[in-house]
């Protein structure tokens, strides 16, 4: 046996980090992880796949930057890609580095990222509403003068988007410290607001993220940042050269153009089924459902450990975010069926519990 002790080379940061949990409980009816419910083949997409495995792929990533660009109306150098927006906010944090300012709860990557990387993380809790804390978090601005701040809107795991006169006011106040705001839309699909994107042109510390993941394509791996070139630029010396494979360029970009109409079927699909959910939940004794603009839905219930963990007794697996908001379960939209069974199954479950 070796005496060899990882404990003695271990950074500090990495000592107290706690890994991201992404849980993999096999279970019938898949509602954790805010993925797409619709299945998705290749060939779907593509029909021939004519890229040459022998090359590197592109390192710009070109051909899909100007797809994107094209949907957005923006210039291709506006876009960075990554190995979804996961990648960016690590590159985002690597270029620029701390304090990382953010509301909680929140994501918990932009404070796993920043804890890997060694910066420090300041943290402004949401109010009743779980919508900014206007007064604490534009005074933490003015004090800590924080390089990244994000902001999840609709976010994630509430469900809610922030109030947009806030995030308006907090990017004016940043633009004075220098401070960039990264406001990520990776629920914007789903949203009955605009979003950030028409304020690009007003703000050049404005930084959009985008993702591939939540409307039905998680598996391919492809996020992006959008806003002003001259940031880009400085986050794209970080990018590591062929973080994106050529098959996934190849694929996402031909999404964008064949299948963009099923994507959006999906889009309206998720959002019928959303209300459905509500409606069906708000009517269980029992339940707080709490409003969403996303393709999952919050939702407060007494004893909630125990909920989660007999639903996946009967094959349902939800998010358990108990430990993060008190009674606190998070299940994704799926697809008619799954949503039905699920109603059924938590309504015999909480019906039996008297
Ligand atoms: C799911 C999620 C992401 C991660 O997206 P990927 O592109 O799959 O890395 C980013 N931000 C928020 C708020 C999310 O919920």
């Amino acid at each position: 046996m070796s005496n060899f002790n990882v404990q003695q080379i271990l950074r500090e940061n990495i000592k107290k980090l706690k890994p991201y949990e992404a849980v993999e409980i096999p279970c019938k009816i898949k509602l954790d992880a805010n993925e797409s419910p619709f299945p998705v083949k290749i060939s779907q997409i593509v029909d021939d796949i004519n890229i040459p495995l022998n090359r590197y792929p592109d390192p710009e990533a070109i051909e899909l930057r100007k797809q994107i660009a094209k949907k957005l109306k923006l210039k291709y150098k506006n876009i960075l890609i990554g190995n979804g927006s996961d990648e960016i906010i690590y590159y985002l944090i690597l270029t620029f580095g701390g304090p990382v300012l953010y509301p909680v709860p929140t994501f918990a990557m932009y404070g796993i990222i920043a804890q890997s990387v060694g910066v420090n993380t300041i943290e402004s809790g949401l109010d009743i509403n779980f919508d900014l804390n206007e007064n604490d978090f534009l005074s933490l601005i003015k004090e800590k003068k924080p390089s990244l701040i994000f902001l999840s809107s609709p976010n994630n795991p509430t469900g809610n988007t922030f109030s947009s006169d806030k995030i308006l006011k907090i990017i004016d106040i940043a633009r004075k410290t220098s401070s960039i705001v990264v406001v990520d839309e990776a629920y914007q699909p789903f949203c009955s607001e605009k979003g950030f994107l028409p304020f690009l042109k007003d703000f050049d510390n404005l930084l959009i993220l985008r993702t591939f993941s939540k409307i039905g394509l998680a598996g391919l791996r492809i996020g992006y940042l959008i806003g002003n070139e001259e940031i880009l630029k400085e986050v794209s010396k970080v990018k590591l050269p062929y973080n994106v494979d050529s098959l996934t360029q190849f694929i996402a970009a031909k999404a964008l153009n064949s299948f963009y109409d099923e994507i959006k079927t999906f889009i309206r699909d998720i959002k019928r089924e959303r209300e459905y959910l509500q409606r069906e939940l708000s009517k269980i004794r029992g339940i707080k459902v709490f409003p969403s603009e996303a393709n999952f839905i919050l939702f407060q219930v007494k004893d909630s450990k125990n909920i989660y963990e007999k639903l996946i007794k009967e094959g349902i697996l939800i998010r358990n975010l108990s430990s993060t908001i008190k009674g606190a379960l998070r299940v994704t939209v799926g697809t008619k069926e799954e949503n039905k069974t699920f109603i059924e199954t938590i309504r015999k479950i909480l019906e039996n519990r008297k």
